[in-house]
């Protein structure tokens, strides 16, 4: 049975300290002040010395990547070291999981689409600056004519014109876009063939904020994440060279559709975590608030109706902590979840986080409602994961395909 080793702990708390000492002193600034999260994430991997394992981790990739093209590659397993890369993610949504959303996506995202499917050369010149944070990263699918159907309905076209691709299209929702320094972008190959646009090949660039015709919204308003920025990007005749191709191929890997639906699984397992940093987070200030909250004399943790409220927190909090441990369990093993694993992973954690923060808004009563006791801002925060990543409908979706498939 997997369990947190006594360094697993020890990191945890380590965070939790620079949690206090770095970002409960900024979260209204974050949250209200518009204050991007990128200096208070760098300052995070600098502390924990993060950068220089995402340098070291890098040359192992590059020469698992050399192993894998000369054919000697082995099932991959991570050593145990996945545990401590979710430990940060947990702590870290205890207070702003906007902070996990825009850190996620670039360096698991946008860096690891690029360490995954990336030439040698495109991994040294755009991935290493991702990893280590020295760069930020989008990861652009979704349209506004395109969401749930990304891959399907996506009208971002990229044209060949001799050596380089003619990219027009738009992008929403996609997080760090206002600020992103290199964009993941997948585009529908418009080779003037008469193929219907729904099955046309989906290529993957690698773009760079300063290509002439590429624009950047600013962040957009929204209900909750706010550490986290959101955006739009347009591209009006942006020139690719082959050289952004990712894997400088048109079909890298089974092609762009394969590419994006790997990512899936990744973000998928990754809500998990967070929200079991969200539910832990609420199921302590509720234990809190309720044994020091007095009504009748007494505290309200006496009546069964707060009881019950708790008690149901607490089985939300094991049974996700379990499919967090299961998922560490087996990626320790070399094995991943298949899509409609992650799918039940991502359904159950997402929903059980907003539950959870909905129901601590009802036991801090009018306290809840407001902004000091910070659960309103977790469910705000936690609503949003049954959404991005597929919503919660698509979950269902993928899992019920899946189980009518055997
Ligand atoms: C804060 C935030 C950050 C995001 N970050 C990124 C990012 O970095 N990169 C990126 O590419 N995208 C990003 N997204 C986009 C996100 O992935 C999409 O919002 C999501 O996939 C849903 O698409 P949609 O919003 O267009 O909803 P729609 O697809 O329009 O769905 C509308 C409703 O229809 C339901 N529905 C759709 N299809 C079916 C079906 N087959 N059966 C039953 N119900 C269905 C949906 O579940 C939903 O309830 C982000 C979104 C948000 C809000």
């Amino acid at each position: 049975m997997y369990e947190w080793s006594e360094e697993h702990l020890a990191v945890a708390l380590a965070v939790r300290r620079f949690v206090d000492e770095e970002i409960r002193p900024v979260l209204d600034d974050l949250e209200f002040g518009d204050l991007p999260p990128y200096g208070i994430l760098r300052k995070l991997f600098a502390t924990f010395g993060m950068d220089q394992l995402a340098r070291e981790g890098f040359k192992r990739q590059l020469e698992r990547r050399a192993a894998a093209d000369a054919g000697a590659s082995e099932p991959r397993r991570d050593g145990g070291g996945a545990g401590f890369t979710l430990i940060p993610v947990i702590e870290l949504c205890r207070v702003s999981p906007g902070l996990v959303t825009s850190l996620g996506v670039s360096t698991g995202l946008a860096g690891g689409t690029i360490m995954k499917l990336g030439t040698p050369e495109q991994m040294e010149r755009f991935g290493l600056d991702l990893l280590t944070l020295d760069k930020v990263g989008a990861w652009a699918i979704t349209e506004p004519d395109s969401g749930s159907d990304a891959l399907g309905g996506m009208r971002t076209t990229a044209r060949r014109d001799g050596d380089e691709y003619v990219l027009n299209g738009q992008k929403t929702w996609i997080t760090n876009g206002p600020y992103a320094d290199t964009i993941i972008c997948y585009a529908k190959l418009d080779d003037g063939s008469g193929i219907d646009p729904r099955h046309r090949p989906v290529v993957t660039f690698i773009l760079s904020s300063d290509m002439e015709g590429l624009v950047r919204s600013k962040p957009m308003r929204k209900m909750g994440q706010h550490a986290s920025p959101t955006g739009e990007l347009f591209f009006a005749d942006v020139r690719v060279g082959r050289d952004r191709l990712l894997g400088g191929s048109e079909a890298p890997a089974g092609g762009g559709r394969a590419s994006a639906k790997d990512n899936f699984v990744t973000e998928r397992a990754g809500v998990a975590a967070m929200s079991l940093g969200i539910i832990e987070e609420c199921l302590r200030l509720s234990v809190d608030y309720a044994k020091s909250r007095m009504l009748w004399g007494r505290p309200i943790s006496e009546f069964q109706l707060i009881q019950l409220k708790l008690a149901r927190m607490e089985v939300a909090r094991v049974n996700t902590q379990n499919l967090v441990f299961s998922h560490l369990e087996r990626s320790a093993a070399g094995s991943t979840p298949t899509l409609a694993e992650a799918s039940a992973m991502k359904l159950y954690a997402a929903q059980a986080a907003f539950d959870v923060a909905n129901d601590a808004i009802q036991l801090f009563g009018g306290n809840g409602y407001v902004s000091e006791y910070r659960v309103e801002q977790l469910a705000r925060d936690a609503r949003v994961l049954q959404i991005y990543a597929g919503t919660d409908e698509i979950q269902v979706v993928a899992i019920a395909k899946d189980l009518l498939s055997r």
